[in-house]
């Protein structure tokens, strides 16, 4: 695939659960349009970075254990999105997580992001990457690496040829504990519960799609890249 890297794209964003492949797809896209990737960790991390005052409350209210109340955040992301590099589009990983949160950013893109950027309106393509629940058990719970060479593996899905042994240099694998399954389904299940009312949140603007998250990541790539330029014909159209 060669990319598109003049093209205005607008803004996208990728909703998908814990294994679904999100941060792959985001990474792939953004390097098919040449737009950034924004996750609100790499905001988070490179505003404290910066020692910006958002960027020093932020880092507080983390180090207490406790979430960045959606004020602060909001700074964080405008602040991002007016850099120059997001002019033609971005994709927003991990970002909104709630309802306030998308409702936030439909105005923030409204009633200043477009109009200082001297093209024509055109709203986020919000598309879901959807995977079967045993199957993203199975991608997070199966998976392995090697302590040694940091091949990663997987006992249901791309076993190495002895089990528990790296094929490369026969080191033991290690799982992560993040890994295990009783916290993933606890991480899933959360994600479930937070996410899906900013799905429905979309759904009700009539502007969720959804990729089939079980396509090899190529063609999952492609898929997207499809809804985006139907979207933008559209919008064209209209
Ligand atoms: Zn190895």
């Amino acid at each position: 695939m060669t990319g598109a890297s003049s093209q205005n794209v607008g803004p996208i964003i990728l909703l998908g659960p814990p294994g679904a492949g999100k941060g792959t797809q985001a990474k792939r896209v953004s390097e098919y349009y040449r737009i950034p990737q924004i996750s609100t960790g790499d905001i988070l991390r490179e505003q404290g970075q910066r020692g910006t005052e958002l960027g020093i409350k932020a880092k507080d209210i983390m180090a207490r254990g406790e979430f960045v109340p959606d004020e602060l955040m909001y700074g964080m992301v405008a602040d991002r999105l007016r850099q120059v590099d997001c002019e033609r589009g971005f994709i927003l990983d991990g970002f909104p997580r709630t309802p306030a949160q998308a409702g936030w950013l439909d105005a923030f893109l409204e009633h200043e992001f477009f109009d200082n950027v001297p093209r024509s309106k055109c709203l986020p393509v919000v598309i879901r990457i959807d995977v079967d629940y045993n199957l993203l058990l199975r991608r997070i719970a199966g998976r392995r690496s090697c302590p040694v060479c940091a091949r990663i593996y997987n006992v249901y899905l791309q076993p190495p040829r002895v089990a528990d042994t790296c094929d490369h240099d026969g080191s033991k694998l290690i799982a992560r504990d993040d890994d295990r399954e009783e916290v993933i389904r606890d991480r899933l299940q959360r994600y479930e519960v937070q996410t899906r009312p900013v799905a429905q949140y979309y759904e009700r603007k009539a502007r969720l799609s959804a990729v089939n998250g079980e396509m090899p990541v190529e063609r999952v790539t492609e898929e997207i890249i499809r809804l985006v330029e139907n979207s933008r014909r559209e919008a064209v159209g209209s």
